[in-house]
């Protein structure tokens, strides 16, 4: 059964308060309505309605004064991995139940100076691993287009909440295509930015290397109103660059070089109505001035090993933290140091966690080491080097977000290894650490929605979104 999908305008909530056609109360009012009439879809973990009305009281203020911030009227998500001080954060965990942040992550920091409303932490994958949002430890997230279905994963309650119109955008994470996958399944607009360009401090790590935080909305123009206010070198993420060329603005672009990959189109097992819509776009393109290029896909079956090697050996030691000593949940029955660590971390951590620690940890083990670990860093660089050359070349990459639409419920719960090769076509970005937007592209015969993705080189933000809004004029 569908939800009537929503499609909410941040730019166009944005005028209507502005120009005093109502209050950010009343949205947020309605926000929360929404959101409590679609609780089935599991989408919210919380709903932080106290400092949601308090900051949509004191935004009203300012507009009132005439000082209203660039996303006054926006009333927004965040993933339950994304710390907000004095309010609970458990990345979908056990592990996590309870705990309330000390310190707010700089991007809700620059969401809140900025007049944004954040209404709620959204349920996810644990800890991000996950492309179903199957493996919440506080059950799975429905798709609003079809609740019969996932909405993809990890960040499948953000993405659900912006395509079931409950807030205008969502902030997820991506480490290897969780906010790309679920915006394609829903029909949104989800956009990773360079690895690098938005602080990660105050998300809960999962693979420190890959992991960027990034919007999902309903058009180009929505995400990129949230990335600048986010975009830009943070202090306290070493990891963020110092470039000043972050904001971008929108205005259009000339002829494009633009490199496809015919073979993995073409390759089976990807959707025909998806290949055919890819097919189509290709053709579109061409005749509309653009040159389009068929180059090799770098690597194609190394990058989802290569990936789940370096992810998970980065996950191991991430999650080591949770020791059931210093914080988190400790087994009330363990006796002793090493039973505290083992029952709490058993019964803590859900078993796709498990997995991928126990994987983590035995690829990066002496004797192993060099086999799996760093043999994957070596190909990271090779398929890194490789877009990055065919991004020296060309203006963009075109490819498809996801092989397949959203697949039922608990299809591919049973086969990790399908699960993990729904990532075949995001986490090219991720390992090279480019920018790359997926938008909606087109439906399958079933009313399914699916998304195209374009990748620019790194810190080419302004021509990437330039071009999804020009190339894709619909999102
Ligand atoms: N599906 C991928 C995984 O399970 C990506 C997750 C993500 O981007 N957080 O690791």
């Amino acid at each position: 059964m569908a939800h009537g999908a929503g499609t909410l305008s941040l730019g166009a909530s944005r005028r209507h308060v502005l120009e005093g056609g109502g209050s950010v109360v009343d949205l947020v009012g309605t926000s929360l309505a929404k959101a409590r009439e679609l609780a089935s879809l599991n989408a919210f973990l919380e709903l932080f309605e106290d400092s949601a009305l308090k900051q949509a009281r004191s935004v009203d203020q300012r507009i009132a004064a005439g000082e209203a911030g660039p996303l006054a009227g926006a009333v927004i998500s965040i993933k339950d991995n994304i710390c907000y001080k004095g309010h609970r954060v458990s990345a979908a965990s056990r592990m996590l139940e309870g705990f309330e942040s000390l310190f707010s992550a700089t991007v809700v920091d620059r969401l809140l100076n900025a007049d944004a409303v954040i209404l709620g932490r959204t349920n996810c994958d644990e800890f991000a691993m996950g492309s179903s949002n199957e493996n919440s430890a506080f059950g799975a997230v429905r798709n609003p287009i079809d609740t019969a279905r996932v909405p993809g994963g990890s960040s499948g309650g953000a993405a659900a909440s912006v395509a079931a119109g409950i807030v205008h955008a969502a902030l997820g994470s991506d480490t290897g295509g969780s906010i790309r996958q679920p915006a394609s399944f829903t029909g949104t607009v989800g956009f990773k930015p360079t690895y690098g360009r938005v602080s990660r401090y105050g998300l809960i790590a999962f693979a420190s290397s890959f992991d960027q935080i990034g919007p999902f909305a309903n058009s180009v123009e929505d995400a990129t109103a949230i990335y600048n206010v986010m975009a830009g070198h943070d202090p306290m993420d070493s990891t963020t660059s110092t470039r000043q060329d972050a904001a971008v603005e929108l205005r259009g672009t000339g002829p494009l070089r633009i490199a496809f990959y015919r073979d993995c189109i073409e390759r089976e097992g990807v959707d025909p109505a998806i290949r055919e819509a890819m097919l189509r776009t290709v053709t579109r393109l061409q005749s509309e001035g653009h040159t389009l290029v068929d180059v090799p896909l770098p690597l194609l079956d190394h990058q989802v090993p290569t990936y789940y090697i370096l992810a998970t050996a980065e996950a191991s030691s991430n999650l080591a933290r949770y020791d059931g000593i210093h914080y988190g949940y400790r087994s009330p029955d363990a006796k002793g140091v090493d039973d505290t660590y083992r029952a709490s971390r058993s019964k803590g951590f859900g078993p796709e966690v498990q997995r991928r620690i126990l994987l983590g940890t035995f690829v990066l083990s002496a004797g192993y080491y060099d086999a799996y670990y760093a043999q994957a860093q070596r190909v990271r660089r090779l398929i890194r080097d490789a877009t990055l050359s065919t991004l020296s070349e060309h203006d963009l990459i075109l490819l498809p977000t996801s092989p397949m639409t959203a697949f039922e419920c608990g299809a591919l719960s049973e086969d990790p290894i399908a699960m993990y090769l729904q990532d075949i076509f995001t986490v090219q970005s991720n390992l090279a650490g480019n920018p790359a937007i997926s938008v909606p592209l087109g439906r399958d015969p079933n009313g399914l929605p699916f998304g195209a993705q374009l990748l620019s080189a790194p810190f080419q933000e302004d021509k990437l979104l330039n071009a999804a809004r020009s190339l894709f004029p619909a999102s």
